[in-house]
C-alpha cells in the first residue's frame, strides 16, 4: 500500500513524466522480424499489422519476452539471438513416430504435411505433422516446425499500455491485433 501511494506521487510529479516500460501485465505493441541463423526470414508482422501481446504470460517464446523486459516505446532491437530451449525447444526425438495407417480416420486422404490432434504417450493432447508415408506406416512429427531453431529476431516497439482487468483474466491482448471476441 506504501508502495503504490508513492508511485502515485511520483505520477504527479510535475513536469516529470516517466515512460511506460514493458513489464508484466502490459499490452505491448511490436513489429517483428523474425529469421533463423542463416539470415532466411521465417516469419514476420505486416507493415500495417504489428503483433500486439499480453506482456509476461508466456504469450511469446521465453527468450524473446526476456529481450523485450524494460525496454519503451520507440525502443528497437536488432539481432536478439533466441537459443532453441528459450524458444520452441529442442527436437524431441519421441516425438517423431511411425504409426499405422488405420489409426486415422478412413475417409481421410494423407498427405504429407497435413496436421492432427493426437495423443502423446504421456496421455496429452498434441499436434501432430505427417513427414512421410510409406504404403500402411505414416510417419508423424509433434515437433514444433521451429524446434531446434536458433531464432534471431528484429523488433520495435510501438506502443505500451496497462492491460485491462478482462485481458488480464483472459491471458491476451483484446482490440486492434488482439482478439476479437
Ligand atoms: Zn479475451
Amino acid at each position: 500500500m506504501v508502495f503504490k501511494i508513492l508511485s502515485d506521487g511520483l505520477r504527479r510529479a510535475p513536469n516529470k513524466e516517466i515512460a511506460m516500460t514493458i513489464t508484466k501485465g502490459k499490452v505491448v505493441t511490436i513489429n517483428y522480424q523474425l529469421t533463423n541463423k542463416a539470415g532466411e526470414e521465417l516469419d514476420k508482422s505486416e507493415p500495417n499489422e504489428p503483433l500486439v501481446y499480453l506482456h509476461g504470460v508466456g504469450q511469446l517464446v521465453p527468450g524473446l519476452e526476456k529481450a523485450l523486459e524494460g525496454l519503451k516505446a520507440g525502443d528497437s532491437k536488432a539481432k536478439i539471438e533466441v537459443a532453441p530451449t528459450e524458444g520452441y525447444g529442442e527436437v524431441r526425438s519421441e516425438l517423431i513416430l511411425k504409426v499405422g495407417r488405420d489409426q486415422f480416420p478412413s475417409e481421410t486422404e494423407l498427405e504429407e504435411g497435413m496436421r492432427f490432434w493426437a495423443h502423446t504417450p504421456e496421455g496429452q493432447r498434441h499436434p501432430f505433422t505427417v513427414v512421410g508415408i510409406q504404403g500402411d506406416q505414416i510417419e508423424i512429427d509433434g515437433n514444433h516446425p521451429l524446434a531446434g531453431e536458433t531464432l534471431v529476431f528484429d523488433i520495435s516497439i510501438v506502443e505500451i499500455r496497462d492491460a485491462t482487468k478482462e485481458e488480464m483474466e483472459h491471458g491476451h491482448a483484446h482490440g486492434p491485433g488482439g482478439h476479437h471476441h
